[in-house]
């Protein structure tokens, strides 16, 4: 017997389930709405964890999605530090950490993603050590690299580039020490890749490639990290990005399909009927590149969380939104990017790196894959529909290549 139903029940306080609460009140939806969430606060925004917040710059009542009052305003029960602890999905019941047993008509699964802890390696356990994920982490980040001096950063994606660029806008010294060569090649390649890379080295970052992390060195606090090659970084802090993990746990055990991430539909609707998943733990059919794909993406959140609300009132049309990322050095360099590419075999640069405004177009088999921006959003919505098309553009390359063609001609024969 459960402790007592609602209409929706909601799970994990981020961006995803946030949305999808708003878009049911807007949509009409006027039935109960239980949003449950691990954290103490009410949903917020990621990315100026990275950012503004972590310089100090905002206060951290603007990375709220919505201001706590709208919550009572709209009749959204947000129920903050308390864990969805099992799920049922033929019951449609929810144990909560408060040990009540909610009865649901649809639910979300907004459970987000984990960072990849490496605590396989020596010393990984030392003070000094910090990942980056929630508010709390940014404000410890902050708050000790002020007095450390040298910071180490390992990785070299968005997370380790944003993190190096905002503490070093604070005066801290930061050495970045990855696996590949150049910073952001993992996705953009190593060619744009490079670009980035040199910004970040122009205002004093050292960045150490090719290196593989070992251990960290110390005895109550980390004082180096040392590389499989045997170098040694000194510092008094380590910032380590090394990745996420869907956070799938619930949905295992309540049964639902799980493949690196919740398997669903198009529709973002899992493998129990009425139960969506959205955000970066949704692995989703994408009707647009005809693959499976799962996105760790603010905008994918907020778009996945709208998405599964018209889909919990009865909506039946496939997710179709071209996958959009953006990401800051500071105020030194900002990107765009449409994709994801898969693959590519060709990059065509319309605008060259030295001006500092330039699109890359990723192309595969003579198709728009992804298109990455720096200072040209307003090349972005063209990208979006040549990706979304899949026309062959070929015999078009002058055209992309051209800063002053009409990118409103390509692709349309
Ligand atoms: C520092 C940082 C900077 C970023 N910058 C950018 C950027 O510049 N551009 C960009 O596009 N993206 C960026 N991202 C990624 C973006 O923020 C994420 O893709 C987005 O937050 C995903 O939202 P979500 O709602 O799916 O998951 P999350 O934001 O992870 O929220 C999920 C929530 O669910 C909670 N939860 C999990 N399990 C349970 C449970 N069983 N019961 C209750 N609650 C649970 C979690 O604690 C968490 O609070 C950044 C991410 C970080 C960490």
């Amino acid at each position: 017997m459960a402790d007592r139903e609602v209409d929706y029940l909601l799970i994990g306080g981020g961006m995803a389930a946030a949305h999808c609460a708003s878009t049911l009140r807007r949509r009409g939806a006027d039935g109960s709405i239980l949003l449950v969430g691990r954290e103490p606060h009410v949903p917020y925004e990621r990315p100026p964890l990275s950012k503004e917040y972590l310089r100090g710059e905002i206060a951290e009542q603007e990375t709220y999605v919505n201001g706590g009052e709208w919550y009572d305003e709209n009749r959204v029960e947000l129920l903050t530090e308390t864990s969805v602890m099992s799920l049922d999905a033929g019951e449609r019941t929810a144990k909560l950490q408060t040990r009540e047993q909610v009865r649901f008509g649809k639910a979300l699964l907004g459970t987000g993603a984990r960072v990849n802890i490496l605590h396989h390696l020596e010393g990984a356990r030392l003070d000094g050590i910090h990942y980056l994920r929630t508010l709390g982490n940014s404000d410890a980040i902050r708050e000790e690299a002020k007095v450390a001096g040298h910071v180490a950063i390992v990785g070299g994606s968005y997370i380790g580039s944003e993190v190096a660029a905002s503490l070093t806008r604070l005066g801290v010294e930061c050495t970045m020490v990855m696996l590949e060569e150049i910073v952001l090649s993992r996705t953009f390649g190593a060619e744009p890749g490079r670009y980035f890379h040199e910004v970040l080295e122009s205002h004093g970052i050292e960045i150490v490639g090719g290196e593989e992390l070992d251990s960290f060195v110390g005895d109550e606090r980390v004082r180096a990290i040392r590389t499989k090659s045997g170098r040694e970084i000194e510092c008094a802090m380590v910032v380590i990005g090394a990745g996420v993990h869907p956070e799938t746990m619930l949905a295992e055990r309540g049964g639902l399909a799980v493949d690196n991430g919740v398997t669903c539909d198009a529709k973002l609707e899992s493998s129990a009927e009425g139960i969506f998943a959205a955000g970066d733990v949704c692995s989703y059919e994408s009707v647009i590149h005809g693959r499976r794909l799962r996105i760790e993406h603010w905008d994918v959140a907020l778009q996945q969380g709208q998405h599964a609300a018209k889909g919990m009132l009865g909506e039946t049309k496939p997710y179709r939104v071209v996958p959009y990322f953006f990401s800051d050095l500071s105020d030194w360099a900002s990107l765009e990017y449409v994709g994801p590419a898969e693959k590519w075999d060709e990059l065509v640069w319309r605008g060259t790196p030295d001006s500092g405004k330039f699109l890359v177009w990723y192309l595969d088999g003579g198709r728009v894959a992804a298109a990455l921006s720096v200072g040209r959003s307003e090349d972005l919505e063209q990208a979006r529909r040549l990706l979304e098309s899949g026309a062959d553009v070929m015999t078009q390359k002058d055209a992309l290549r051209d800063v002053d063609s009409d990118l409103e001609a390509v692709g349309s024969s």
